[in-house]
């Protein structure tokens, strides 16, 4: 039995993940409360929630990021918790200290694990004693470029400059040699500073052709964790992820059972507590070690959704009313199957330039194996505001090759006019022989659009 059950909650987002989250709501007999923009009027998770409250004009910073209106809003609306999505706040330790000194719970970990795991090096330094394999790299926050120098020096290029705050692909700079470092250090503080509000940079080795490979987790509030197997991130542009898929042909079972174990202990070691994922890197070799630790739930995590039977937002929800993981998962943990997922973004598949604008014809794909989330509806108007995610379509077939098959048709019966869409990049991408075979890396987006 849950300690406390929820009769409201107010998700403090927009878009498709705030549609995710209420039909958890709706399906555990949970009210639920939407906020939005005036840009976001006409936006599905407006209609789709029990309440909706207007918080500000579009722009993100006096709207979706203003913790001032939220808190407001909630204590209106007499909610008993917030669920942040991703992205704006969800990993915001001030918002979510501001929710508990309100007596609002945030659906998420406490302010301390977000603090720890938000700062990049520290969360590196933590899982380095956890025992956990960790990319040569600065013991700290650099100093200075010389002492970026000193440390590049000591693990040889390539290095990545990175920010400690950082998110986003942003703020990072490849260093290929001591030349080159003053002038990008100061280049990645500058970018940090404006992005993040904070200049802080850390620097670690560079992998020249990694897979990114990440791992979920759910953790309940009485230190019980179980991860949730892993998801194959590999196919980016520019650091952001188009296309994800789980299980990774990568990872072997017994690598998979290896890293699970001693992520359970250093999780469980952290206090931490609801969803998250621990992002690693592989290198040529197979060998993994950690990146960093998103704090929330991911935009790929209906891949883990379709191979667990799991639902994950439902588990987030359950853990922050006390539940017990051993209440909530439906038995020992299996993995089946394979699932892919298509961010299907409003912007031009050529040039990548963002298309918003009108949907003026729109018809989403079904049948077995197919799952789409979405916000938007023909007629709808995606605004410039925010990011261009319109849509994720995830498939899942018994093996990769029916997974891969049915996301090909799928995308065929996917119907978007009025604006451009990713649609056409995914079919090259599910076309190509050597994603077919799963040669590739995150450098395999570059390839393909030279
Ligand atoms: P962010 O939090 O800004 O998304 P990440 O640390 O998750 O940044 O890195 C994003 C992507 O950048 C990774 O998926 C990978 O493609 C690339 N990357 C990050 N660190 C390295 C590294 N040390 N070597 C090679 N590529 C890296």
């Amino acid at each position: 039995m849950p300690s406390v059950r929820f009769n409201k909650v107010l998700i403090a987002n927009r878009g498709e993940i705030a549609v995710r989250v209420i039909a958890a709501c709706k399906e555990l007999g949970i009210q639920t409360v939407a906020v939005y923009s005036e840009a976001d009027r006409y936006s599905s998770h407006v209609r789709f929630a029990d309440q909706a409250i207007c918080i500000g004009p579009a722009k993100s910073a006096r709207s979706y990021l203003d913790q001032a209106s939220i808190v407001s809003a909630a204590e209106i609306t007499n909610v008993d918790a917030i669920h942040p999505g991703y992205g704006f706040l969800s990993e915001n330790a001030g918002f979510a200290e501001v929710c508990e000194s309100s007596g609002i719970k945030f659906i998420g970990p406490s302010p301390r694990v977000i603090r720890l795991m938000g700062v990049k090096e520290r969360a590196r330094a933590f899982m380095r004693e956890m025992g956990v394999p960790v990319l040569p790299g600065s013991e700290g926050v650099l100093n200075s470029p010389e002492e970026a120098l000193e440390t590049a020096e000591s693990i040889g290029y390539p290095v990545i400059l990175k920010a400690s705050a950082g998110g986003g692909g942003r703020g990072m700079r490849i260093v290929n040699g001591p030349g080159e470092l003053a002038g990008l250090f100061a280049q990645a503080q500058q970018e940090a500073g404006a992005a993040f509000s904070s200049p802080d940079l850390y620097l670690e080795k560079y992998l020249a052709a990694p897979r990114h490979i990440e791992f979920q987790l759910l953790a309940d509030e009485y230190g019980d964790v179980e991860i949730l197997g892993e998801r194959e991130c590999s196919i980016q542009r520019r650091h952001q992820k188009l296309l994800e898929e789980s299980p990774s042909l990568a990872v072997t079972d017994e690598q998979r059972r290896e890293i699970s174990a001693v992520l359970r202990k250093a999780i469980a070691a952290s206090g931490y507590t609801s969803a998250g994922t621990v992002e690693f890197l592989m290198d040529e070799t197979g060998k993994l070690t950690f990146m960093e630790v998103n704090a929330r739930v991911q935009v790929e995590h209906p891949v883990t959704e379709f191979v667990t039977g799991i639902d994950i937002v439902k588990s987030q929800i359950r853990i922050a009313q006390g539940e017990r993981l051993r209440d909530i998962l439906p038995g020992p943990l299996e993995l089946r199957g394979h699932a892919i997922e298509c961010r299907i973004n409003a912007e031009n598949p050529d040039t990548f330039q963002p298309s918003p604008g009108r949907i003026t014809g729109f018809h989403l794909p079904g049948g077995i194996g197919v799952r789409v989330d979405t916000w938007a509806y023909t007629d709808c108007v995606i605004p410039p505001y925010y990011d261009s995610l319109v849509a994720k379509l995830i498939t899942y077939g018994s093996d990769r090759q029916e997974a891969i098959r049915r996301m090909q048709r799928a995308l065929s019966m996917f119907i978007v006019e009025g604006i451009y869409t990713s649609i056409p990049l995914h079919q090259r991408i599910l076309a190509d022989p050597d994603f077919q075979a799963g040669r590739f890396d995150t450098g395999f987006i570059q390839r393909l659009l030279k």
